[in-house]
């Protein structure tokens, strides 16, 4: 073992409250597991935000490394999966909630929640993917395996200018779909119609279409991706085209859905639910390597900041917000 130590940002409980410091660690402070990595990049996605505030109570055990993704390259591994030197990704698994995350240079996790970085990827262009990417991805594969083509009608994105929405917009619009971006950021209009959106829906609209509580409004949507939840969601589901799919994916909306059966029933929708955590390996292989093939180098650019540890704690309060645009990305080496 190295008597090396590297930079971490690790989160305590005092008086009922999260706080976060940076602190330098060793390999011996770090959890069990089979492979070690040196992260060079992890990202900021809203469940960071949650666990980086305390939000949720998703982290039991503490003093504790958050960070849901990071890319890196193996140190050493005991299993016959990967060999030193090789690039990696990990998304989910629950490492960053009961499990010590990204947020560190180094991270001791089972070989068995990696994958191998895709060619054309880099570590930063990964983590700009991160778990908001690929459950963009899988979103997409999962509407399409209901029968959802570009010819089905117009795809909504909800929560457009997040990080989950950004990456859909710009996946989708590459895959030839007319894509329409809702956002409750009237400003972020121009960048999203840079990612390939069509046109702008604002978050308004599908607020109030919900909270009317009809059952059956025009027929709007051929399908959607939906980040947001809540009485958003209930609008949507109430604006599809028959025979119209949407892939529930998030609540930075809320949790709660206030519905009928009536949109099932009457138009023959479908409600798909994407989970991206324990999500198995093969189809998270698939995935990875349709992002990379897809993803346009200059929407991944454009849509994304990079930042050191210590802009985390700031950054994690403005996600809860709905402030962050698009993607954060967690240098290590700017620690
Ligand atoms: P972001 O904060 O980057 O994006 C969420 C977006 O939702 C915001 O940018 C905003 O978009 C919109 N939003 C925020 N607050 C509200 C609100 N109160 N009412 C309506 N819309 C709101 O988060 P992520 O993209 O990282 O995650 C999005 C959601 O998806 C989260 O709920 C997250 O937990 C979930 N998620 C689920 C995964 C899974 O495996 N199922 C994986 C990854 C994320 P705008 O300003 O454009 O309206």
């Amino acid at each position: 073992m190295s008597g090396e130590t590297f930079p971490a940002l690790v989160l305590s409980e005092a008086g009922g409250k999260v706080v976060a410091e940076i602190r330098r660690l060793g390999e011996g402070d770090l959890p069990e597991g089979d492979t070690l990595v040196a992260v060079s990049h992890s990202s900021l996605n809203y469940k960071d935000g949650m666990i980086l505030k305390g939000v949720g109570r998703l982290v039991r055990r503490y003093p504790h490394v958050p960070g849901i993704d990071f890319a890196g390259t193996v140190i050493s591994s005991s299993s016959r999966e990967f060999a030193p030197g090789e690039a990696v990704i990990l998304t989910g698994w629950r490492v960053g909630e009961t499990h010590w995350g990204g947020y560190a240079g180094r991270a001791r996790v089972n070989a068995a929640w990696l994958v191998r970085r895709p060619a054309g990827l880099s570590a930063e262009g990964a983590m700009a993917v991160g778990t908001a990417g690929l459950t963009a991805m899988l979103a997409l594969d999962a509407l399409e395996r209901h029968g959802i083509t570009p010819q089905s009608g117009d795809l909504l994105v909800t929560g457009a200018a997040g990080g989950v929405g950004s990456m859909a917009v710009a996946m989708a619009a590459r895959l030839g779909y007319r894509v329409l971006a809702s956002t409750g950021r009237a400003a972020e209009g121009e960048y999203l119609q840079a990612l390939g959106a069509a046109e702008i829906v604002p978050r308004a609209e599908l607020e109030a279409a919900g909270a009317d509580k009809k059952p059956l409004l025009g027929e709007r949507f051929g399908a959607a991706i939906d980040a947001v939840g809540g009485v958003v969601l209930a609008g949507v589901l109430a604006q599809l085209r028959y025979g119209g799919v949407v892939a529930a994916c998030g609540l930075a909306g809320g949790a709660a859905l206030a519905t009928t059966v009536i949109p099932f029933l009457l138009r023959g929708v479908s409600l798909l639910g994407i989970d991206s955590v324990m999500q198995p390996r093969r189809a998270r292989e698939a995935a990875w390597a349709r992002i990379a093939a897809t993803l346009p180098p200059e929407a991944l650019a454009r849509m994304t900041q990079t930042v050191g540890l210590t802009e985390l704690p700031d950054l994690a309060e403005r996600i809860l917000a709905g402030k962050v645009r698009g993607r954060v990305v967690v240098d290590l080496a700017r620690a």
